[in-house]
């Protein structure tokens, strides 16, 4: 499973990191970044992890996260 993060739509409201600490994580303006990569806008979800990523996606009121199935 492949996540995306689009920054510039997120509002920082702070769900994703609710429902998914281990993926995303938030800069100091409280915008979305994934925790294990600061730069990245995109990264692959561990089968762990999968269901908090798809929850954290749903969840998010702006669809700043995507999801792409693999
Ligand atoms: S849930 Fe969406 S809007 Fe809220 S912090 Fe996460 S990416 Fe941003």
């Amino acid at each position: 499973m492949l996540c995306k993060i689009i920054p510039e739509k997120c509002i920082a409201c702070g769900l994703c990191q609710v429902y998914a600490p281990e993926i995303f994580d938030y800069n100091d303006d409280g915008i979305v970044i994934f925790k294990n990569d600061r730069e990245a806008l995109q990264e692959f979800v561990s089968r762990n992890e999968q269901d908090n990523a798809l929850i954290a996606y749903r969840k998010c009121p702006v669809r700043a996260i995507e999801i792409i199935e693999k």
